[in-house]
């Protein structure tokens, strides 16, 4: 079994003695520039001026500056710009990193598809949460942390590791458990688990149900809850004891069904398409089809994007959800986006 490392295995000096650049104020960013700050490392926001970025990252207390500035005083530079935009902003401070100094991300796309090629003498690291943004930031307020993946593809300094683990402990992550891998295992894994099981292989799972009980006669709104509503209740079970802790909670009657049935649905020829999605990410034809689309102005991403807020299912479920008022806080609440 791999080594989880944990607070005691880092050493906070590691990067409380240096400037720590965090490019980008989103999802992770703010997160990660604010529990560095709170944790007493040295910290600049690098944003694009004028930007409603800019002025939250102020309005937090921190120091900003232009991500070229940033790049300049940090010893450390995290890279938390979205990913399609991070070889442009690469190019743009390039010249600001210094032999000696670390780029650091949160995802390894760039670096393992060659969309950015540091240069020479740079330590090049990951520190990935396993968890969107909001709740690296919640849990460590709470004393708590967040588990994250650490991974060095690049080390000219031979502390490269032991910098990561101090950023990771000083984030919070290390509370919770750090774990080695690689650029390639977490991107490929990463892509691979969004696109077939999380993100892509779950809606497409519920869409699937939702109409087949709707073209054979069945209300909408049965199908509905019988397809989505009740998703997140039997999930929530799985989080937190595992399957085994969702089968004690279903009767025998759905714990037989589902058990005989679950793999005539997720059948062999399921399996080969998963097959098949993760030999286009690790073949690179996935990243390429997705620089290729940003490239074009997004047409397919956005024909989809479009195709997939206006399903039946999501009308359906809007009235529905109206209908209950824990429901109706939840949508009220602002929605952070996530990335698996
Ligand atoms: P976001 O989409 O939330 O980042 C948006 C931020 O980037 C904004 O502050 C925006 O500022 C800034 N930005 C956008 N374009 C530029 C630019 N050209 N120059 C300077 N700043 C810019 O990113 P995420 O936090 O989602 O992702 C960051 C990294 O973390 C990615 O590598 C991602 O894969 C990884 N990751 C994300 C997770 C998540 O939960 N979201 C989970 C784990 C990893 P402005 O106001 O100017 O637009
Ligand atoms: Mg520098
Ligand atoms: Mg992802």
């Amino acid at each position: 079994t791999q080594p989880i490392y944990r607070d005691d295995d880092a050493d906070e000096r590691d990067i409380t003695n240096k400037t720590v650049a965090v490019l980008g104020y989103g999802s992770q960013g703010h997160a990660h520039a604010q529990n560095l700050d709170d944790s007493g490392v040295d910290v600049v926001v690098g944003l694009r001026k004028s930007s409603a970025s800019w002025d939250a990252a102020e309005a937090d207390g921190l120091d900003v500056a232009t991500p070229v500035e940033a790049a300049e005083q940090a010893d450390v530079v995290s890279m938390l710009v979205p990913d399609t935009v991070q070889p442009s902003v690469y190019a743009d401070i390039e010249d600001a990193i210094q032999p000696g100094d670390t780029l650091q991300f949160a995802h390894g796309f760039n670096i393992h598809y060659g969309q950015i090629d540091p240069k020479p003498g740079v330590d090049v690291t990951m520190i990935a949460p396993k968890s969107p943004g909001h709740l690296v930031r919640r849990n460590y307020e709470a004393g708590e942390g967040t588990p994250a993946l650490l991974a060095v593809h690049r080390d000219e300094t031979g502390e490269a590791k032991s910098e990561a683990l101090a950023y990771a402990q000083a984030i919070g992550c290390a509370r919770a458990g750090v774990l080695e891998t690689t650029f390639q295992e977490e991107t490929e894994s990463d892509l691979f688990g969004e696109q077939a099981v999380l993100c892509g292989g779950v809606t497409s799972l519920i869409k699937a149900g939702y109409e087949t009980l709707v073209e054979n006669g069945y209300s909408p709104e049965m199908a509905y809850f019988e397809c989505m509503n009740e998703m997140k209740l039997i999930v929530d079970l799985m989080y937190e004891g595992g399957l085994g802790e969702m089968w004690d909670s279903v009767s025998d009657t759905a714990e037989y069904g589902g058990l005989v049935e679950g793999d005539e649905v997720v059948d062999e020829h399921v399996r080969e398409n998963m097959q098949e999605t993760l030999d286009r990410v690790q073949n690179g034809e996935f990243a390429t089809r997705w620089i290729a689309e940003n490239q074009a102005g997004r047409p397919s991403f956005n024909q989809r994007h479009h195709a997939e807020r206006n399903h039946e299912i999501e009308d359906v479920g809007e009235r529905l959800r109206g209908l209950f008022a824990w429901a109706e806080q939840e949508t009220e609440r602002e929605p952070e986006k996530t990335e698996a």
